[in-house]
């Protein structure tokens, strides 16, 4: 019953066109955007129709909320769930967003809280996701992964992979997996590459993946989707086999789809 309810609210939610002026805002600030095809753009914008009208956003911190600020938080949260079937942000009930990097006590961390830093007493973060809580964001942060993926770093592709991670109620790396023959390959390919991380984080060596991703199994899923968003193209020639299960988990080739762009633009010159 709840069910059909829902996809009726969906229906009619759809019904209205999608603001051009949300096109805008996303394919000013959004990059991944432009990598899109048709379709993949069709299916995104009703993705983030529906998550704007079914998420309640706040804004924190002395932060006016903007149409800005919720397209472009929306729009790289769906990115994630592309090529995945339903709506996989059900149990997330609301987005806060902070102007700049926040202060939380630790009674308010969880182990998802995402920082840049640690000081004593208190965490200063970017992000946090907690499994039945809201997901936090730095609106600078999230500005400035969304205009610039080759920095690597997407706090909103971060916060969102625990959401997915931990919609088995387990927040442990490995989402819901489409057969058991993914199952069997992620855990190899994701416990090798993570010890490996551990190792090299261990003896201080730099890595394409950010060495933070050592410090849990969860860590290391959503600092793997940032970069499989961000910079496909040189995960996939450092990681050929971490690609390969995020590409089937995600059902979404990223690195094609940048190699066709890098194509495409290097035509136009
Ligand atoms: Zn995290």
């Amino acid at each position: 019953m709840f069910n059909w309810l829902r996809n009726r609210r969906r229906q009619k939610i759809l019904r209205t066109p999608f603001p051009k002026s949300w096109r805008d805002i996303i394919r000013e600030m959004v990059k991944h955007y432009s990598y899109l095809d048709h379709a993949e753009k069709n299916r995104l914008e009703q993705l983030v129709q529906v998550f704007i009208a079914e998420k309640n956003f706040e804004g924190c911190g002395g932060l006016e909320l903007t149409d800005e600020i919720k397209v472009v938080v929306a729009a790289q949260a769906c990115l994630l769930v592309l090529g995945l079937p339903d709506f996989q942000y059900l149990q997330l009930e609301s987005v806060l967003i902070y102007p700049t990097t926040v202060a939380l006590p630790p009674s308010r961390l969880s182990v998802f809280a995402d920082s840049p830093m640690i000081v004593p007493d208190q965490q200063a973060i970017l992000g946090m996701a907690s499994l039945r809580g809201p997901v936090i964001l730095v609106w600078d942060a999230v500005e400035r992964g969304a205009r610039h993926p080759e920095q690597g770093h997407n706090v909103v592709y971060h916060e969102f992979a625990h959401i997915l991670d931990m919609r088995d109620g387990a927040a442990d790396g490995t989402p819901e997996l489409l057969n058991r023959k993914l199952y069997r390959a992620w855990v190899e390919v994701c416990s090798k590459e993570f010890f490996k991380l551990k190792k090299d984080a261990a003896k201080g060596r730099k890595s394409l993946l950010d060495s933070y991703g050592a410090v849990h199994e969860a860590e290391f899923f959503a600092v793997a989707t940032e970069l499989f968003f961000d910079r496909p193209l040189r995960m996939k020639r450092e990681y050929p086999d971490l690609y390969v299960v995020l590409s089937a988990y995600y059902r979404q080739d990223t690195a094609k789809r940048q190699h066709l762009q890098q194509q495409s633009a290097s035509e136009l010159k």
